[in-house]
């Protein structure tokens, strides 16, 4: 069953949603060489407590973390701990909170110190993917037109679209119907309806498409070790144009002000 939200419902979605951008303001501050990825869950943590809400992740499904931190070849799911952030690394940094009995659900990748222009070519472009796949977001188009944009722009550059994982509805639970795979056919699968919430979310690599699971049962990683990078809004489809509840805004700023953007 895929839910229609109310206009009321949306906007406590936005809440949450805007909460997770702010929380990954707040990451950004600290994404610098010399940084573990458990300090980055901890600030999170605080910071989505602090703000009357609660980690959307962290239990969830078993998953340790308030935050998914994936690193390099890492895609996503990846756990916070003792890793150390490098220089030239590229880390995703995925949020989810819950607020009101809503879920948001957003995720940025950023570039820890001098990243090469291939890396820096793919986290661009990876972003820019998710935007033509929230532009088809609206009200008559179909899931896959989604895919399509997404796929039809990230192959263009020879880049693997990550399959086995897809962006998903999401409103009183994280992972609702229906699935957003980030690859498609044009005028496939479901009709999209206003009031239907999403998350978008691709997940490309420079290499293979292929990914494989680690042992510790959550991190997936590329098949062939090379960077993947991992963009993703919660999105109200609406007639005409797709409604972005989620926010980059604060993340930028805040990047912006550090001459890292
Ligand atoms: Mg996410
Ligand atoms: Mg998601």
């Amino acid at each position: 069953m895929i839910f229609i939200k109310t206009d009321e419902e949306i906007e406590i979605q936005r809440e949450s949603s805007l909460l997770v951008g702010k929380t990954l303001a707040e990451v950004a501050k600290l994404i610098e060489p010399g940084v573990k990825t458990i300090t980055l869950d901890m600030v999170a943590e605080q910071f989505i407590r602090d703000h009357k809400a609660e980690p959307g992740f962290k239990g969830y499904g078993g998953f340790p973390g308030t935050l998914c931190v994936s690193v390099n070849d890492q895609v996503v799911h990846g756990i916070p701990g003792n890793t150390i952030l490098k220089d030239g690394d590229i880390v995703s940094v995925d949020c989810g909170v819950l607020k009101n009995g809503y879920y948001g659900d957003s995720a940025y990748t950023f570039l820890v110190g001098e990243v090469s222009e291939k890396v820096r070519n793919l986290v661009t472009r990876t972003k820019e993917s998710l935007y033509l796949g929230i532009e088809q977001a609206v009200d008559g188009m179909r899931i896959g037109d989604i895919g399509f944009a997404i796929q039809s722009f990230a192959e263009g550059f020879g880049y693997g679209i990550v399959r086995e994982l897809v962006g998903h509805g999401v409103g009183k639970k994280l992972h609702e119907k229906p699935e957003v795979p980030n690859y498609g056919r044009r005028g496939s699968g479901i009709k999209l309806k206003s009031g239907m919430v999403i998350a978008i979310e691709p997940m490309i690599n420079l290499g293979v498409r292929n990914v494989r699971q680690e042992a510790d049962g959550w991190t997936i990683r590329t098949a062939d070790g090379m960077p993947s990078a991992h963009f993703e809004h919660t999105v109200a489809v609406r007639n005409g144009q797709a409604d972005i509840l989620s926010s980059f805004e604060m993340i930028e700023t805040v990047l912006k002000s550090l001459n890292r953007l």
